[in-house]
């Protein structure tokens, strides 16, 4: 069943080819700032609307600068992040992967699945 979900102001909506089965909780110096719960999927599992105004969707990179975390600048929301998937401990840009924030998605009970913690903090 897919799952729709929209930042705060509505810029940013997109439909889910599924819902998650988990989400994910990372410690590094940025996720735990922003505060949200991830979930990942392939680029071909998410539709963005086309509808989204692209001026609103917004892009932060920092330290290897090999993640886009994408946000809201009309109402502020974490929104997505773009990464490479990785592959024995190196980054596959062919196959990159986008995390959804999970505390977007609506008609959903974030607290019906298990949440996963990444300890980003000592990862990278
Ligand atoms: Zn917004």
């Amino acid at each position: 069943m897919t799952v729709k979900g929209s930042c705060h102001c509505g810029a940013t909506q997109f439909t889910l080819e599924k819902a998650p089965e988990t989400v994910t909780r990372c410690t590094c110096s940025i996720c735990s700032k922003r505060g949200a719960l991830w979930a990942y999927y392939t680029p071909d599992q998410i539709v963005f609307d086309p509808a989204n105004d692209p001026a609103k969707d917004s892009e932060y990179r920092w330290q290897s600068r090999m993640v886009g975390l994408h946000f809201c600048n009309g109402c502020g929301c974490t929104t997505y992040n773009v990464s490479p998937s990785w592959v024995d401990y190196k980054p596959d840009f062919d196959h990159p992967q986008i995390a959804i924030n999970a505390r977007l998605l609506e008609g959903f009970d974030l607290d019906a699945v298990p949440v996963q913690v990444l300890d980003g903090r000592n990862l990278w």
